[in-house]
């Protein structure tokens, strides 16, 4: 792309690094490419690639932004007062979601049936996953949901059976239609009240039965996602908190009794919507048991908390990769900042961490792919998914900030993608269960499966034996959650204890850089900024060519 237009008769635009687009952000990513194939993806490298391609370029990148700029619309009313109840959106933000179900993030880690599709699919889908997450945020969200929701339906097998069929497409229909009418539908979910989020026991929403139904009656403080054909809502039944399935139409087709208040005026995640809702009797079918509702919807969550962390590893990707295009460009004191020994000593520290998230990320996901026939791996990945969710998403926004920072003020506006990256990165600590409430869960998995938790850390020893600082971390892990007083050194323990397994997880792909990331992160404290490591240039070279040659 040539940078010198002759527009201005005052100047030329000139020393500007050019768009990162039109780019295939799968292949340019050796770290992706080497954990996919590590843990299981090497196969489908042509596929991957494609995807990579598609979802590099700039047309997807003008989606991405139009999508953000032209925010979804809540339609209450129409004009003579009745009811809609409906949201609009930009046409970019339906293209997404076209491109999103084709590829089938929406469903292909299941089979038409819904059990788990099995061999790499997860692994295969989080590539997916995480290269979307590079190009728009906000779509992921009800394509997450969808994907999500099959786990939480098993326990009802008459809904998935009528259900499967149509979430099994991997067309999108943005019909304001019943499900059953449909070429495609997506799920959404509905636990959060304004008097508790976390403490969903604490939910007031009623469901009285009706027949072999219910009717819900009650109010949810966030609802994201309005336009999916169906919910998963917890509401107090008779014997407790319970899992329902609430369609956007009853099922004699006239649209059932949810009706959205407001839409949040959220600081990023700004193409999707999140609704303020009340329901009004609305129609809804029992998921799993009645008082059984946390243990059912749990399912959804293990796996959308699993999607928070590829997408918050997959900004943090974007970050880097937008930051080293720049500096590959950009001069400064007759030098490309890429090569001012100060600059590389940010990216390469940022590009370490990207690459044992990624690393990270892949190895969860692989525990996902194994656990149906491998007691070890679903420990792996109980223990590991919050402390996983935690470490990655939590360091996003730091990470986003010092990404923008290397494209000076131009990263700081919104014609670039960086500043729109930075607002999305909180969400993904927030939703999904906070930093604390990850925390209290590795807790609960340490306590409700010690045996297996300590097996765990007994492979991690293992797997990172005579790396830097790695002995004396799991010495600290076992004696922090051996405490009584465990919950007030959680934040201590479960950081280490991820940042243990990434060691793990990357010494699998590449030993050298899982010793970098040992000796920097377990052997010494990390600073609290990218670039205040000691690193040799050698290795410096090796980590910026293999995060964008
Ligand atoms: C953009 C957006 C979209 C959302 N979409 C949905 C949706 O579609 N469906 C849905 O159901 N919800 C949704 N949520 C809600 C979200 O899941 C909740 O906000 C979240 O679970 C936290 O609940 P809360 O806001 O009530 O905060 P609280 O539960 O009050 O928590 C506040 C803080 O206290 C901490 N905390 C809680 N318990 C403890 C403890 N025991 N010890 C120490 N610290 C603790 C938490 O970590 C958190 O930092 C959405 C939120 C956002 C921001």
């Amino acid at each position: 792309m040539s940078m010198t237009q002759p527009s201005f008769s005052t100047h030329e635009v000139f020393n500007q690094s050019p768009p990162f687009e039109d780019v295939d952000l799968f292949s340019c990513d050796r770290p992706l490419v080497e954990a996919v194939a590590a843990f299981g993806g090497a196969s489908v490298h042509g596929e991957l690639a494609e995807f990579g391609r598609h979802w590099g370029s700039a047309a997807m990148a003008a989606r991405g932004r139009l999508a953000n700029e032209n925010t979804p619309k809540l339609r209450a009313f129409d004009s003579r007062g009745n009811r809609r109840d409906e949201v609009e959106f930009h046409p970019a933000y339906h293209e997404l979601m076209a491109h999103a179900a084709h590829s089938g993030l929406h469903n292909s880690t299941w089979d038409a049936q819904g059990k788990p599709a099995g061999g790499a699919s997860e692994v295969v889908r989080a590539a997916k996953f995480y290269v979307a997450a590079q190009v728009e945020g906000g779509h992921l969200c009800p394509i997450t949901m969808t994907r999500a929701a099959v786990a939480a339906l098993a326990s009802q097998p008459d809904i998935l059976a009528k259900t499967m069929p149509v979430i099994a497409t991997r067309s999108y229909d943005p019909s304001f239609a019943p499900w059953w009418t449909k070429r495609g539908m997506t799920l959404g979910m509905g636990m959060t009240e304004k008097q508790g989020g976390t403490d969903v026991r604490a939910n007031l929403t009623r469901a009285e039965a009706d027949g072999d139904a219910y009717r819900i009656t009650g109010h949810k403080w966030f609802m994201s996602a309005p336009m999916c054909d169906a919910f998963l809502v917890l509401a107090q039944a008779d014997a407790g908190l319970s899992c329902f399935f609430m369609p956007r139409f009853a099922p004699d087709g006239s649209v059932n009794a949810i009706q959205f208040q407001r839409l949040k005026d959220k600081l990023g995640n700004r193409s999707n919507a999140s609704s303020e809702v009340e329901f009004v009797g609305a129609y809804a079918e029992r998921v799993g048991e009645e008082g059984k509702g946390i243990r059912t919807i749990i399912q959804m969550v293990q796996l959308t908390r699993q999607d928070c962390a590829i997408a918050s590893a997959g900004l943090m990707r974007s970050g880097l990769a937008h930051a080293l295009n720049h500096a590959r460009h950009r001069s400064v004191f007759q030098k490309h900042l890429a090569d001012q020994p100060l600059m590389q000593a940010v990216l390469s520290d940022m590009a370490l961490h990207v690459e044992a998230s990624a690393a990270l990320v892949m190895r969860l996901c692989h525990a996902f792919d194994r656990m149906p026939q491998d007691t070890n791996e679903a420990a792996y990945m109980r223990l590991l998914t919050p402390a996983i969710k935690y470490w990655i998403c939590k360091s996003a926004p730091a990470f986003l900030y010092e990404a923008m920072e290397c494209l000076g003020g131009n990263g700081y506006v919104e014609e670039g993608i960086l500043a729109r990256h930075y607002r999305e990165a909180p969400v993904n600590a927030i939703w999904e269960g906070s930093g604390n409430v990850m925390c209290l869960d590795v807790l609960r998995a340490l306590s409700r499966e010690a045996d297996a938790a300590l097996s765990i850390l007994r492979a991690l020893a293992e797997q990172t034996k005579g790396l830097p600082g790695a002995a004396d971390s799991v010495a600290f892990i076992g004696k922090a959650f051996q405490r009584l007083d465990g919950e007030r050194l959680a934040r201590l323990a479960v950081e280490r204890l991820a940042l243990l397994a990434s060691v793990a997880a990357l010494n699998t792909v590449l030993p050298r850089h899982a010793e970098l990331f040992a000796r920097t992160r377990l052997a010494a404290t990390h600073a609290s900024m990218y670039g205040a490591v000691d690193l040799e240039s050698g290795d410096m070279r090796a980590l910026l060519e293999r995060a964008l040659p």
